[in-house]
């Protein structure tokens, strides 16, 4: 039986010459030759001017809400259908989350909502997330709306590395950004993440508090100031094998690893048509998406229906993942979940499945596991 896997990242021989190659040099710890070769072609690939590679997207995203200033009792908008991290870097801050819920068409923050939040809640900041690949809708409404009214954005591109608004890339839109690069993600490092920011003062913050907080530590600095702190601090830089790995990803992205995330992604949605299920998210105007996972929409469906086949594919080799847990579901977060009418974020956890969408699936493969689900889908449930 062949397996059809979710995702892993795509490893070559420049991969292993990189990581030889600090092997060979003995330096493994942050601040290798390689990390800093990944941080700049990561910034120029985003046009974006400074780049910080930490050791996961959640790391990320604590520090990176720590140096724009979020503290204790400060309001953060996050949307509700999100990766857990998004609400836990929020607390990680004793600031409070306001949870928000999201669009139908890309899964990310309905501006409406976010309006409504704002005029209640005040918060300071909000973090924008880009689901599976897919550029949220309503990004220009929120961030004008956003520079308006002088909250700070975070913007969270790890599941969306490539994809772009109106030619503008993502991860470029807020005043900072992160990406998890752990090997799941669009590029892949075993655990890994990435700060960008044109500010040089949140850079700067951003640096010092993965680094331990600890301010003498270049060159220039006599060595008995190396161990002097100025407070809480973190230490959260990205060591130099994985910098190795990094650096490689990065290379061959745009040639060798996007062309296909986004061929799997259209392939999907020609080969699979029918009336039993249709694919969540969408390509809006000129946004492209990256596809970075396939996820699938039962309009009518008992989530117990949900689970046996989620469970029957997994037994035929066919791995598959369920959408994310709503936040708001979440009771041992301290946080706020803004009342609306709509849910969505439950309606999709509970009537929907995301495909295996690694990049090495080739297009008779789809068809297999589209095979797979049909001959499934008339069993279980029509
Ligand atoms: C994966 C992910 C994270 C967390 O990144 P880790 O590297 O797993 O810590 C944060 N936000 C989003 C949107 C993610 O998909």
């Amino acid at each position: 039986m062949k397996n059809y896997i979710l995702n892993k990242p795509i490893i070559g021989k420049i991969e292993k010459t990189y990581v030889n190659d600090v092997l060979n040099k003995g330096w493994l710890s942050s601040g290798g030759s390689h990390t800093k070769i990944f941080e700049d072609k990561f910034a120029k690939f985003l046009k974006i001017k400074f780049a910080l590679a930490v050791q996961s997207g959640t790391s990320a995203l604590h520090v990176a809400l720590k140096a724009i200033g979020i503290s204790s009792g400060d309001k953060v908008i996050v949307p509700n259908y999100s990766c857990v991290s998004n609400i836990s870097s929020v607390t990680q801050c004793n600031a409070i989350p306001i949870i928000v819920e999201v669009e139908r068409e890309t899964l990310g923050l309905d501006y409406e909502l976010v309006k409504k939040a704002i005029k209640i809640h005040s918060p300071k900041a909000l973090q924008l997330v880009h689901i599976y690949g897919f550029p949220a809708r309503d990004t220009e409404k929120i961030i004008s709306l956003c520079r308006k009214k002088k909250i700070l954005i975070l913007e969270d591109g790890s599941e969306s590395l490539g994809a772009s608004i109106s030619k503008k890339m993502i991860g470029t839109f807020g005043d900072i950004s992160i990406f998890s690069i752990r090997s799941e993600k669009m590029i892949g490092v075993g655990e890994g993440g990435m700060i960008l920011t044109n500010n040089k003062n949140f850079f700067l913050k951003v640096k010092l508090l993965a680094s331990r907080n600890a301010p003498f530590r270049s060159k220039k600095d006599s060595y008995w100031k190396k161990y002097f702190t100025l407070g809480e601090g973190y230490n959260y830089l990205m060591p130099h094998l994985l910098g190795a790995v990094g650096r490689a990803q990065i290379e061959k992205f745009e040639r060798e690893i996007l062309p296909k995330k986004i061929a799997i992604g259209k392939n999907y949605r020609m080969i699979m048509k029918n009336n039993f299920f249709s694919f969540l998210q969408k390509e809006i105007g000129e946004n492209k998406s990256v596809y970075w996972l396939n996820c699938i929409y039962f309009k009518k469906i008992q989530f117990n229906k949900l689970v046996s086949i989620g469970e029957e594919l997994m037994k035929n080799g066919v791995e598959v993942r369920s959408g994310f847990w709503p936040l708001n579901k979440m009771k041992n977060f301290k946080s706020i979940y803004l009342k609306n009418k709509k849910n969505i974020s439950n309606d999709i956890f509970n009537k929907s499945l995301v495909l295996p969408s690694n990049s090495n699936l080739k297009k008779s493969d789809l068809r297999n596991i589209y095979r797979i689900l049909i001959k499934i889908l008339k069993k279980k449930v029509f």
